[in-house]
């Protein structure tokens, strides 16, 4: 395989990396997905998917990315689960080998940020820190916010960007008072966000405040009930992180355009260099939502399709 010439290689096996596969093969394009070890994105630790158009009842992510996959796969995609390690013009490197390439889509996403803190039962037990991820504890609240667990229940956000503030407006949709605590003296969010969070009759901040454990029941299964700012003790039923996201872009070694954040600069899925496309959260700091990631991986499959139509001899 080391010596095929794909017409393009896919970097990353995620939303946007198996629709832009599922676009490209249908165009008869020899693709190839390098989908990495740990493949499936972020959808593999989302439960429950409710607001992908098409499914009544939700999805599971594991469930749609499994399907997506597939259908790559049945139009023709050759998927390889390996990292990849560093690009170098069209030429595509993991660990052990090297994949030459005609046009490249890089589809790596980016890893919400999360805090591990100190994890306790209701009898001040420790637990591993990691007990209540899924079970009140999220990075999203646009996928999770409007699980019944958090109907008209407290709930706390750290953070004090413009995500803290979008996401405290749209769980104060759901919750019956939203909290977020902000670490510094004041948000770093843009003020008609702050103003629009300082109006909400149902939103309040907290500066200078950092939680310092969570604590939860486990029978009969984990359930976060709260959490501790020092010796303070507030009940919340939810706790969204919104600090940031890290975009997977560390393997360009600048060979690519990226924003001060490390998101990948693209204008209509194109980056900086001629053939080269993103989509995805790798190059989306605003919206990633899996039918945006959706929406662009198709994006950069036509896009890639109309450059090798031009370009390949
Ligand atoms: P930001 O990097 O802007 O903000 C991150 C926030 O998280 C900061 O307030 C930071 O605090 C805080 N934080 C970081 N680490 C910790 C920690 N360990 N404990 C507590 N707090 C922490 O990220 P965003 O996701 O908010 O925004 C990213 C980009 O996307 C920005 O450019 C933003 O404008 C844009 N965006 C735009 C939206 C819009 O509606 N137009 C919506 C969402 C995002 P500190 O300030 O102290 O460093």
């Amino acid at each position: 395989m080391d010596n095929l010439i794909w017409s393009v290689i896919i970097i990353g096996g995620g939303i946007s990396g198996y629709t832009a596969g599922i676009y490209t093969s249908r165009a008869n394009l020899k693709t190839l997905i390098l989908e990495g070890v740990n493949w499936g994105g972020q959808l593999m630790t989302t439960d429950i998917i409710e607001n992908y158009p098409g499914f009544l009842d939700g999805i599971s992510g594991p469930e749609l990315m499994m399907n997506m996959r597939q259908q790559a796969e049945k139009y023709g995609s050759v998927i390889l689960s390996e990292d990849v390690i560093k690009i170098d013009g069209y030429n595509v490197y993991t660990k052990n080998n090297i994949y030459h390439s005609k046009s490249i889509i890089i589809s790596t996403g980016a890893i919400a940020k999360t805090i591990d803190y100190p994890a306790y039962d209701l009898d001040g037990n420790s637990l591993p820190s990691n007990t209540f991820w899924n079970h009140g504890i999220s990075a999203c609240a646009v996928c999770d916010g409007a699980l019944p667990m958090f109907r008209d229940k407290p709930i706390i956000v750290v953070g004090g960007g413009d995500s803290a503030c979008q996401e405290a407006l749209f769980l104060a949709n759901f919750g019956s008072e939203i909290t977020i605590l902000v670490r510094g003296e004041k948000m770093r969010a843009s003020s008609i966000m702050q103003k629009r969070v300082n109006d909400h009759p149902k939103i309040k901040v907290r500066y200078l405040t950092s939680i310092t454990g969570i604590y939860g029941s486990v029978d009969p299964k984990p359930k976060l009930n709260g959490v501790f700012i020092d010796d303070e003790k507030i009940e919340t039923s939810g706790l969204f992180f919104a600090i940031g996201h890290s975009p997977n872009t560390g393997f360009l070694n600048g060979q690519l355009d990226l924003d001060d954040h490390g998101y990948i600069l693209t204008n209509n899925t194109r980056t900086n260099v001629s053939g080269i496309f993103a989509c995805g959260d790798v190059q989306d700091p605003i919206y990633r939502q899996a039918i945006t990631a959706a929406g662009s991986g198709c994006q950069a499959a036509l896009e890639c399709e109309k450059f090798l139509a031009i370009n390949s001899v």
